[in-house]
This record gives structure tokens, sequence and C-alpha cells, in this order.
């Protein structure tokens, strides 16, 4: 290209020259040579040959900046490529393992606050809210916002570390998905040949509600149903016992940033609108509420593909022996997933046994007790010997976004005339639910899927089954996988190392993000929302916030291996 056009410089240059001296006449007086030049040619010299020459110096002088330029930033960018190949390189040769950064196909969309915004610009109205003055009601050193398994287990690691620590919940009480929707199974998934964690809060959560009374043994393994109405005392528990200030029916609904740090949150409660200062954030609100307000970019997946949201209801009046000898005459295995909801299973599961009912609803559907259309059918988990069944999580909705309000409405209404046509469908094909009754719902609809934080690391379904190592580990999770048509049970004893990179957001600091909205793909998130591996989530954002605010250094600054300190000397197996 270059050459191409300093080809028709020169061709011009020359044409120049010949027109120049064509029209003009050269005479030698005594010690002078006279060239007299017609005004054609002045203005032939003004219009062709100086814009030329300008232009052709204009161009290689800036060509030559700009090759200085490129040179530059190629010869830093070789440097670096360099150094971290180096470093990586040593690492092997040392045995550290190191982070990889692997790039996952997706159809997933990414968003933030603004996009969400520029949307709605074209659907909407907008009304221009006056600023006004909000009384600060509190401050702590760490706030964390929302007070499920992640929530609970981060406020209490704060405090261990010895930060002052506020819990802040929307609801009435603390467990998230385990009190408000009503899921008990936190360790179902423990089947023989598991392998994770003993020491951390997830495992003590199990254990401490088992001692205080509130469990019941799950029916096919050795791990404890959490009494979903017992878990709100057994969480009371762990937050006084702890030290934790506890703030209950407080929705978080802004943020208030300087310089691109988080410094607390504006809440909204019967109380008014207040501000909670903090010195770091915790979000724990499982559709990562928090990181949304600030502004930081997260992924969806597409509503369509997105996990189903389920009304969890209970039954009285069910007689329990039954109902249980029912289910051992017809035991139900991992291989009748399959069947219903299309899991991939490696095939292992696909022998031991599962509370599950399905068939049972085709046979509800042939004999003309539901519609042939229904999508009803799940699990069940424990059953009192006051014939309670008290988590019937078999009414799954598809196609609703748990961060849009009128998908939340249509979703509640839907899910609780499934429950009625449920209730009837047992009534009339499960031994044991003759007389059954709806008991409760859960206080509210269940969301399994919605905004995941773009992260300084990104989780994969590759690290979750290959038993990924990170130099950033923040305690071990064990390879199960449940969602997006994947089923892998940990009965090998494989498991990954959960990154501290995937709590941390791109764009704010003094944020961390734990539970299920962490960074990560589809494969991923199926093994992170898992209440237990959203614990483990939880208890290393905690960690690092009060390690962060010791060293006083920002969260994405702070010293990994002060954290790991921490996170051993609460017990947690990070290796
Ligand atoms: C129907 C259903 C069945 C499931 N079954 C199982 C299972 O059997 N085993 C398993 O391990 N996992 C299961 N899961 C997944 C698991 O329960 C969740 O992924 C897990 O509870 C997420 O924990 P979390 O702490 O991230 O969020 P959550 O448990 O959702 O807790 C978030 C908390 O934050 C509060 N909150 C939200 N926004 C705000 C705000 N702006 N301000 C203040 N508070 C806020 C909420 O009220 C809630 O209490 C199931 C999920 C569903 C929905």
């Amino acid at each position: 290209m270059e050459n191409k056009k300093a080809t028709i410089g020169a061709l011009l240059l020359s044409f120049g020259c010949y027109y120049f001296f064509k029209n003009s006449s050269i005479t030698n007086t005594d010690d002078k040579i006279v060239i007299a030049v017609n005004s054609t040619t002045i203005i032939s010299i003004t219009i062709i040959i100086i814009p030329l020459l300008l232009s052709v110096f204009r161009k290689y002088h800036l060509n030559d900046n700009n090759n200085n330029k490129t040179n530059k930033e190629e010869i830093i960018q070789e440097e670096e490529k360099y150094v971290k190949r180096a470093k990586r390189m040593v690492d092997r040769w040392t045995g550290i393992q190191q982070q990889v950064n692997r790039k996952n196909p997706t159809n997933e969309i990414i968003l933030n606050r603004n996009s969400i915004l520029q949307d709605s610009n074209n659907n909407s109205s907008f009304y221009n809210e006056t600023s006004k003055l909000i009384p600060i009601f509190a401050e702590c050193e760490v706030l964390v916002v929302g007070g499920g398994p992640s929530g609970i287990s981060a406020a209490l690691a704060a405090k261990r570390a010895g930060a002052d620590t506020i819990l802040l919940e929307k609801f009435g009480c603390f467990g998230g998905v385990i009190t408000t929707v009503g899921m008990e199974t936190i360790g179902w998934y423990r089947y023989e040949g598991t392998v994770e964690s003993q020491g951390g809060i997830g495992i003590e959560m199990e254990r401490i509600a088992m001692q205080m009374g509130g469990t019941v043994k799950w029916p096919y393994n050795d791990s404890q149903c959490l009494d979903a109405d017992y878990f709100k005392i057994v969480a009371d528990h762990l937050v006084t016992e702890a030290g934790v200030r506890p703030i209950l029916h407080c929705l978080a609904v802004e943020v208030m940033l300087e310089n691109n740090k988080i410094v607390g949150v504006i809440t909204e409660s019967k109380s008014g609108r207040l501000g909670i200062r903090a010195k770091r954030v915790v979000d724990c609100t499982g559709d990562a509420d928090i990181a949304h307000l600030a502004g930081c970019s997260y992924r969806k997946t597409p509503k369509d593909e997105m996990l189903g949201v389920t009304t969890v209801f209970s039954c009285s009046n069910v007689n329990k022996e039954r109902f249980l000898k029912y289910t051992e005459e017809n035991p139900a295995t991992y291989a009748d997933w399959s069947r219903f909801w299309a899991q991939e299973t490696s095939g292992k599961e696909n022998h031991l046994r599962t509370p599950y009912l399905d068939k049972e609803f085709d046979k509800a559907k042939e004999l003309g007790i539901i519609s042939k259309r229904s999508n009803i059918g799940g699990s069940w988990s424990s059953l009192t010997d006051a014939g309670e069944a008290t988590n019937l999580n078999l009414v799954y909705m598809t196609n609703y976004d748990c961060t849009n309000v009128n998908d939340l409405t249509k979703a509640e209404m839907e899910g609780r005339k499934e429950t009625l046509d449920a209730i009837m469908a047992l009534k009339h094909v499960v031994p044991g639910f003759e007389k059954a009754k709806l008991r409760n719902f859960g206080m509210t609809l269940g969301g399994r899927d919605s905004r995941k934080i773009i992260g300084h690391y990104n989780l994969t379904g590759d690290d979750v089954k290959n038993q990924a190592k990170f130099n950033d580990s923040i305690g071990i999770f064990p390879e199960f996988i449940d969602g997006y048509s994947i089923l892998i049970l940990p009965t090998t004893g494989r498991y990954f190392e959960v990154p501290y990179g995937c709590l941390l957001p791109l764009e704010i600091d003094n944020l961390l993000v734990a539970g299920r909205c962490v960074a990560g793909d589809k494969t991923s998130h199926a093994a992170m929302r898992n209440m237990a591996a959203c614990t483990v989530t939880g208890q290393g954002a905690g960690a690092a916030a009060a390690i962060s605010l010791k060293q006083d250094v920002t969260t994405s600054e702070v010293d990994i291996e002060l954290v790991q300190k921490e996170l051993i000397r609460q017990g947690v197996r990070l290796h």
C-alpha cells in the first residue's frame, strides 16, 4: 500500500516538473539564471505540487510516529507475555499450580445496570426522583447483604476473623432458600465417596441444626435434611452466638460509591429509606443485586434456557408407613431423572436410590387427573412421624426470570395453581397421600438462575469437571453438578478448588460477591449454586473482607496467603 502511494506521488511530482519546465523559460545572464514562470504554472504549482508535497510529508511523519508507538506497545506486550510464560514454566517446574483462563463458548448475555436502563429507555417513560438526604442508621466494618447459606457463612467468617459485622436480610428470618423457599436438602449429594471440607461453615450448620433437634435424616444417605422452619432458630443462634449484628425486614435498594469503591448501601424498610455505611460489603443476595446496583458487569443465561423456578410446598396427613412401603416396592433411581429431565449423567449414578416422583404423574396424566402438558414431577425428602411431607419440590416452571417483577408475579400465581394439581395427582395415584392436605407454601418462589458476575476469574465447567487447582483457593467442593441437563454426583472422591478470583467483580473494589451469583459459566453455576458450595464462597468472602481491613488494603489487593491462613484457622480445607 505504502509503495503504491509513493509511486503515485513520484508520478505526480515528475508530471509537475515536466509541466513546470515546459511552461517556463530559463535565461542565463552574466552571473544569474532567470526563470520566467507564467501564471498558469504558478497556479498549477499552488494547486497540485504543494499540497501533494505537504500530504506526502505529513503521511511519512505520522507513519513514523505510529510505527514508534506500535513498536513500543508491541515490545511491552511481548515482554509481558515472556515474563508470564517464564513464570508459568518456573511454577510448573516447582510444582505450583497455575491459574488458566479458559474461555468457553457461551450464548449468555453480558449486561450491567446501564444496559438495563437503556433497554427500559425504549419501553417506558421516566420519573426524575428528587435527591434527598438519607439518614445513616448504622455503620460497620463488614456488611453482608442477604442472609442465605452464603450470607450466614460470610457474616460468621468475617466476625470470627475479628470484623464488626452486620448481616442484612429482606425477609423476617435468615436462611435464604432453606427457610424462605423451604428447601431442606443441604447434603443430598453426599453419597459414598464424596470428599469435601469437614471443617467449613456448611457442615457446621448441618451439625448444629442436628444437635438442636432441627433435622431429619435424608432417606438414602447420611446427610441431614434441615427442618426449614426450625432452621430459622438455628440461624438466629449461629448469628447471635458469633456476635454478628442482625437486621431483618430490610431490603438493600441502592449502593453508596466513592471512587469506584463501595462504601455502603441504602436500604428500605418500615423505618423508611436509610443508609448503612460499611468499609467492606459482601453481596450474598443470590441475584447479585448489589453488584448490579454498583454497575458491575454480569452474565445471564437467555430466559428460555435458564434453570426453572419452583414453588416448594408441604403436605400434612400423609400416611408415612404406607408411602415408604410404596417407595420400597417401586424404587426410583437417578436413571429415572434421565427419563423426564433429559439428564446427562456419566452412568455411574443410574443405580443409586433417589426420593423421586415422576412416573406417578405420568399415570395421573393418563387418568386425566392433570393436563397432559403438565411439567409436574421431582423430589420429596423428609417425612415426619406426624405425617408431614415437608419438602415437595415438584412444581418446576421454566421461562421465568427471577429478577423481573412481572415474571415473579406470574410464576408465584402459576406455582400455586400447579401445586393444587400436584396434590390432586398425589392423592389419586400415590399410596399414603390419599388424605393429604396442603400444609404450607414456601414464603417465596424459589429461583435457581439469574445474574452471575463477571469476575477476576470466571470458573468454568472444565474446572469443575477436571479437579481444577488454584493458588488463590478459598476452599474445596466435590465434583457435584446439578443443572442444565447435567447430573454428576460426587461418588468418585473427585473435587475442585474454588478460587478467590470468582468472588471479585471487575469494576468495583471492596465489594465481594458470594453464593450462587459468583463468576462462572453455566456448568460451573450448576455446581456453585448448591447450598454447600455457597457456604464455601461465603466463608471465603467473609474472611477476605476482614483480612483486607486488617491489612488496610482493598479486597482486590488483599494478601491471599493471609486469607488462606485465616480460613485454615477456621477449619477450612483449601487443597
Ligand atoms: C427450588 C429450589 C431447590 C433447590 N434444591 C437444592 C438442594 O436440594 N440442594 C442444594 O444444595 N441446593 C438447592 N438449591 C439451590 C440453593 O438452594 C441456592 O442456590 C442457594 O440457597 C443459594 O444460596 P445464596 O446464599 O447464594 O442465596 P439465597 O439462598 O437465595 O439467599 C439470598 C438471601 O438474600 C436475601 N436478599 C436478596 N436480595 C436482597 C436485598 N436486595 N436486600 C436484602 N436481602 C436480600 C434473600 O431474601 C435471601 O434470604 C435449590 C434452589 C431452589 C430454588
